[in-house]
């Protein structure tokens, strides 16, 4: 471990004065209190990801972007050092935002591949702007798997993953009958299509029903 802080001079934004190695970041407000602390395999490139405009996903990540003034470094050698330096200066710091970005990651929701071509239904910890449609969050993770492990049985839709649907031909979903096997050709698009608008809107009633807690990334469970 190298125990060598370096502050970026011009604020957050000169995320350029972030070392491209591994280590550990520190996020301070302007009172120098600790608000976050992070591991990096390159340092650089993670903490610049805080400071895209869409941050890295997480919900909280925003919040935390605006209250940042400056970020501190402390390289390592290896990924496994920056892991245990983390841990020490979490336990040692106690930041609030670590306890609020770990609870981002309680909430799961379902996630529809609208922008493929055979669209998907699965469960995710972030959200992006990717055109796909979300549902959630959920609380209950298991709740959340049981609801798509349904719909995807109910309307034989693909587990493969990726865009497109697996080049050599159907798997062992289409054996057991768990999959219309768009990729085979056995169903024709707009149909496969209808099937996967009925599962979103199983999902939307669920969601509705109250089996999932929408305004539950709110105000979480301690
Ligand atoms: S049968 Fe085809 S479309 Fe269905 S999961 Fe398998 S590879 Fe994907």
């Amino acid at each position: 471990m190298t125990p060598m802080t370096t502050a970026s001079p011009d604020g957050p934004q000169d995320t350029v004065a972030a070392p491209r190695c591994p280590g550990v970041y520190i996020m301070k407000d302007t009172a120098g209190q600790v608000l976050y602390v992070g591991k990096a395999h390159d340092l650089r490139s993670r903490v610049r990801s805080y400071f895209r405009e869409k941050g890295d996903g997480r919900p909280s990540v925003a919040i935390l972007r605006d209250k940042v003034r400056t970020v501190e470094y402390v390289t390592t050698r290896t990924d496994q050092q920056a892991a245990l330096l983390e841990d020490k200066l979490i336990k040692e710091y106690q930041p609030r935002y670590n306890i609020d970005l770990k609870d981002d990651k309680r909430f799961i929701s379902v996630k529809v591949t609208l922008q493929e071509e055979f669209p998907r239904v699965l469960l995710v910890h972030q959200r992006t702007d990717d055109g796909a449609l979300y549902f959630g969050p959920f609380t209950v993770t298991a709740t959340a798997r049981a609801l798509v492990r349904a719909v995807l049985e109910k309307f034989q839709l693909r587990r493969c993953t990726g865009a497109h649907c697996r080049a050599n031909g159907p798997c062992m979903y289409a054996q057991i009958d768990a999959c219309s096997a768009p990729c085979a050709g056995r169903i024709p698009k707009d149909e496969y299509l209808a099937r996967v608008h009925k599962a979103m809107l199983h999902v939307q009633r669920a969601q509705e029903l109250q089996l999932v807690e929408p305004q539950a990334a709110k105000n979480p469970e301690p």
